[in-house]
């Protein structure tokens, strides 16, 4: 309960009618930030995925699509001993590059 969630809450949706907003392709992921909302494309939803982590307070993936960042909100990291938000955070960063 203490710990800070830096992981935003995820949905599935099964339409998105966005268009991107790097390229303007049909989105297949949209953010709620705390100050707006964005679209992302497979290809930058996937390219941002560890910027759109650390900054969306939640996220709507369209169902079918496997974006990158799924895979890191689904590790079962934060639950380990010892595990802290933070260099979990900071290892998903890492691996992204
Ligand atoms: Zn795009």
């Amino acid at each position: 309960m203490e710990q800070t969630t830096f992981t935003p809450l995820l949905h599935v949706v099964s339409e998105m009618a966005e268009r991107c907003d790097q390229c303007g392709a049909a989105a297949k992921l949209q953010l709620t930030l705390a100050g707006g909302a964005l679209a992302f494309c497979g290809h930058h939803a996937n390219a941002l995925a560890a910027t759109i982590i650390g900054n969306a307070v939640r996220v709507a993936v369209l169902s079918g699509f496997a974006w990158h960042g799924e895979l890191a909100l689904g590790t079962p990291a934060s639950t380990v001993d010892g595990q802290t938000g933070a260099t979990r955070g900071q290892r998903v960063f890492r691996n992204s590059r």
